[in-house]
Parts: C-alpha cells; sequence; structure tokens
C-alpha cells in the first residue's frame, strides 16, 4: 500500500482529557521564560557573526524569547563549502542509515513536544492546538518520507534486458539542496523540505523564516543529536536577499526547495535560470486565492462551522485558507447571520491560552498591510461582521476576524494572508461563471465544495484547477500520507508535499546497462 498502513501517523493530544493534558500543561510551564537563541550552526558550531538581534513575541511585543545572529558572507561561504564536501558520503550512505536518523528526530520531536510546542506559541503566536498539530505534521512527515525513502532507494530496480544485458535503474540524491521555508509552519514545513531531501542523500543548507530562526535552531540541534551528520544539515538563519539571492545564484546548490509567496518563488526562479551551471530543480510551494463554493441544498449549520475553521483557524495565515466564500442566493443570508453568530464566539488573545482559538498575526507589517486592506475592501464592498479583540491582545500584532461582503474575485488582486473571509453571493444559473472566475485568479491550491447535490460537488471539484479539493468539510489542515499537500499554476510546481512522489524531485536516476 502506497498510504496509511505501512506507517500510522503520530498521536495527537487532546486537551479536554485531563489525563493527558494535566501534564503536558506543567510540562509548558517550564517553558513560560525560557529564552532560546539561533545563530548560524555550520558544522554544528553556532557562528556569532553580525548583530546579537533580540527576537520578541508576536503577542506581546514587549516580550523577548531569544537572541538571534544572522548569516554573513563568509559564513554562508563556509557552510556551502562543507556542504558540498560532505555530500558524496552522505549521498553513498545506505538509506537505512539514513532514514534511521530521520525516526530517531521524529522520535526526538515527541519527547521534546513541549518544549516545540511552547517556541512555536512564543515566537510564531501559535495557539497550542496549532502546536499540537504543528509538532505530529514534522513527526509523520519525518516517518513519511523514511518509508518512501526505502522504497524508491533500498534496491536498484532491474529492468528488462532482451538481448541479456542487465539494466539497473538507480535512484540518488543531486548534491546540496537549499531549503528555504515560511514562519507559518516553522518546524513542519521547515523540517518537511529539509527531512525529504536529506534522507534522499542530499545534504542541505536550510534558511528558515526570518521571523522563526529560534524553532528552526532547536530543530536543527535535534536533527544532529538523531545522527544527521553535522556537515550534512547547515542551517543559516538570515535575510532572504543576502542567504538566499547568494546561494540561489551559486552553481554549487543541486536544487532548491521554497516556500512562500509565488513572487519569491519567480525570483529564486530566475536566479537559478541565471547561473552558469547545471540546471536544477525548484520545488515550489506558493500562495493562493482559495474558494469555497456554497449551493443551496448545504446545511448552513455545517457550512458555517467549516467556513469559520477554513477561514480564521491559525489566524487565516496558511496557504490553505479559505479567502473567498461563494454563497448561493437562496440561502446566503441565513448563512451569514449564523456566520456572524459563530464569529462572536471566537476567542482572539493569548496563544498559550487552551480557549484561544486566534492568536496574533506574525508581524507589525502583516497587521498593517491586513488592516489596511480590510479598510479599502470594506469601501468597496459592504463591511458583513468584525470580531471583537479580547483585553489579552494589548500591543500584540492582532487582526480583528473579518467579513466583507464584495462583488468579484478580481478585487482581491493578491493574496491577503490574514483572518479576512470574502463572500460573493451568487445565482444557481451563473455556478459556471463561478468556477471559470476561481480559475482565472491563475491560483490553484485548495477549494472547498458545500452541497448534498448528489454527484454535483464532484463535477465542480473537477472543473476547478486545484491541488486540494474538499467537499462537505474544511479545506485546511491536509494530513502527510492521507491529503498530499500542494497545488497548481500560481500556486506551486509541485509534487505533494506529504505525498508519495514527493522525493521523486529531490533525486536523480541513474541507469546502468551491463553487457554480462
Ligand atoms: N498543509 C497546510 C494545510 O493543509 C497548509 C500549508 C501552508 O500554509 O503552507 O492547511
Amino acid at each position: 500500500a502506497i498510504f496509511g498502513s505501512e506507517r500510522p501517523n503520530s498521536k495527537g493530544l487532546n486537551m479536554n482529557i485531563a489525563a493527558e493534558s494535566r501534564p503536558f500543561f506543567a510540562e509548558l510551564d517550564s517553558f513560560k521564560e525560557t529564552q532560546w537563541q539561533a545563530a548560524p550552526l555550520v558544522d554544528g558550531s553556532p557562528i556569532l557573526c553580525g548583530d546579537e538581534m533580540p527576537v520578541m513575541s508576536p503577542q506581546k511585543l514587549d516580550s523577548q524569547v531569544g537572541k538571534v545572529h544572522f548569516a554573513d558572507a563568509a559564513t554562508i561561504e563556509k557552510a556551502l563549502v562543507s556542504a558540498n564536501a560532505a555530500f558524496d558520503g552522505w549521498n553513498r550512505t545506505d538509506v537505512e542509515v539514513r532514514a534511521q536518523a530521520i525516526e530517531k528526530l521524529a522520535d526526538l520531536m515527541e519527547t521534546h513536544r513541549a518544549e516545540l510546542i511552547a517556541l512555536c506559541t512564543r515566537e510564531a503566536g501559535k495557539t497550542l492546538q496549532d502546536g499540537i498539530d504543528e509538532v505530529r505534521e514534522a513527526v509523520d512527515f519525518c516517518r513519511y518520507y523514511a518509508v518512501r525513502a526505502r522504497k524508491m532507494q533500498g534496491e536498484p530496480t532491474t529492468l528488462p534486458g532482451p538481448t541479456g544485458e542487465l539494466n539497473e535503474l538507480f535512484v540518488i540524491g543531486r548534491g546540496t539542496f537549499l531549503c528555504v521555508s515560511p514562519w507559518n509552519f516553522p518546524l513542519a514545513i521547515f523540517l518537511g523540505q529539509v527531512v525529504a531531501a536529506l534522507v534522499t542523500g542530499n545534504t542541505v543548507i536550510a534558511k528558515p523564516a526570518e521571523q522563526t530562526s529560534l524553532v528552526a535552531y532547536r530543530a536543527t540541534q535535534l536533527a544532529h543529536e538523531a545522527g544527521v551528520p553535522t556537515s550534512v544539515l547547515q542551517l543559516l538563519p538570515g535575510t532572504g536577499a543576502l542567504v538566499g539571492g547568494t546561494l540561489t545564484a551559486d552553481d554549487r546548490i543541486a536544487g532548491v526547495c521554497f516556500t512562500g509567496s509565488t513572487g519569491t518563488a519567480k525570483v529564486i526562479n530566475r536566479s537559478l535560470a541565471g547561473r552558469d551551471g547545471a540546471i536544477v530543480p525548484l520545488i515550489a510551494e506558493t500562495g493562493g486565492q482559495n474558494a469555497m463554493i456554497v449551493d443551496s441544498t448545504s446545511l448552513p449549520e455545517q457550512v458555517v462551522t467549516d467556513v469559520v475553521q477554513s477561514a480564521f483557524a491559525s489566524a487565516g495565515q496558511r496557504c490553505s485558507a479559505l479567502r473567498v466564500l461563494y454563497i448561493q442566493d437562496e440561502i446566503a443570508d441565513k448563512v451569514i447571520t449564523l456566520l456572524k453568530g459563530a464569529m462572536d464566539e471566537l476567542h482572539v488573545g493569548n496563544p498559550a491560552l487552551h480557549k484561544t482559538d486566534l492568536g496574533p498575526v506574525i508581524d507589525k507589517t502583516a497587521q498593517e498591510n491586513l488592516n489596511a486592506h480590510i479598510q479599502r475592501i470594506s469601501k468597496e464592498g459592504k463591511l458583513i461582521h468584525q470580531a471583537a479583540l479580547s483585553d489579552e491582545c494589548g500591543n500584540g500584532n492582532f487582526v480583528q476576524p473579518t467579513a466583507i461582503e464584495i462583488q468579484h474575485i478580481d478585487q482581491l488582486e493578491k493574496e491577503h494572508f490574514g483572518p479576512i473571509l470574502h463572500v460573493i453571493r451568487f445565482k444557481a444559473a451563473n455556478l459556471e461563471q463561478v468556477v471559470n472566475e476561481i480559475n482565472s485568479t491563475g491560483f490553484g491550491l485548495t477549494l472547498g465544495i458545500h452541497s448534498r447535490n448528489e454527484g454535483h460537488a464532484e463535477k465542480i471539484a473537477d472543473k476547478v484547477n486545484v491541488g486540494n479539493a474538499y467537499i462537505n468539510r474544511n479545506q485546511i489542515g491536509a494530513v502527510v500520507g492521507v491529503q498530499p499537500f500542494g497545488g497548481q499554476g500560481l500556486s506551486g510546481t509541485g509534487p505533494k508535499a506529504g505525498g508519495p512522489h514527493y522525493l521523486t524531485r529531490f533525486v536523480t536516476e541513474k541507469t546502468r546497462t551491463n553487457n554480462v
């Protein structure tokens, strides 16, 4: 079997069961004041180059979480030279050894779960539930890719040899991969990229998002502790301009794995194309302008539950999040009334509290841009509702969950990465136009559909060009090995993360024909 049965996904934690949650909260509490650090880790040694910068919590801007040093040009060069030198040995290491180190990393993350969740909460403003899910996903990526790599690289494939020749196909690593990851999944996506590259025999230079260097540093330490050689995984916290700019232009990089904005993916693509050296792969997972189509046969209560989850969970800071709700005229008023009520139930506040549904957005710039968008678009359209911020929000980077009615998806211009839901009413006769409108954005990440009209939802799913379509449920939280995740068009190159083909882009193939 490709999925599931070969490897169970990790278990979460039910915070509503006291016997599970009490020891967890006690452990979490012990990290309330912890100060973490991050710096380039070259061959396992922290390089304290440049200025030491404080890392402040997005939730409480005067609360320090740790400190960070960003990589400078000399450190980047050192890391690259060492990762390049380590490649041949690591690539020739038995896949079993590599897979076991990655599985050990998964075990270590489970042992350090409370610390990692505390770190995600304090550095990235993640809610506890998001922190729990984040660690689970990171663990699942490790175990899933370990299994896939064994299958793909364990033994060469013997091919037919009609003339008596022995034909064998070998699957091997490519060289040094650059992994550039986002702040919205500072552990899961950071490690998902890194372990996919490592387990297949590549060495890695990891460049985490500037906002979440501390999580990446701790994860890298755990990878080294698990048995990934320090020369094989180098960490370079730093700016996109310097670390990303330098390395994507360098011929010694054999592939890039990137999750972030479509604009940055194109910059990387141009940089790789401008090099003198080899043509190398770019695996890009980028943004979306994700829609949900709700027809009049849907159950309004279920729709509202799924809309709130899809649009506002993680403060809307998921690539998969719902941005545009298309709702059929006949049930629009009913759904909107229920939606307002459900939004008023949301607790926006301290992400470290069990009751919190939405924490802050990542930084001041994000907060200002989202609020500016709300200002602009509610003048063009009509403000439906905004949920209140609790007293805990203080000076943090919080944005009110907001619903706004608009006329056309084009009014959005770009992806707005936060808790803002746009609503468009449509008439049954215009469904085809809705589908065309969604396709015309050029994005193609997630789509939600609600309908109890048999066969109808499947037809819509078939016509909309997206990577992940979800029927009669929410459209976030793809599960490793269950809903491989990633889009098409402006949303990414594929192959899908957490899917059976993901590792194929990290490797190269060699056929050996032996006229024995
Ligand atoms: N895999 C996540 C989900 O299904 C989204 C990943 C992202 O935001 O990049 O919600």
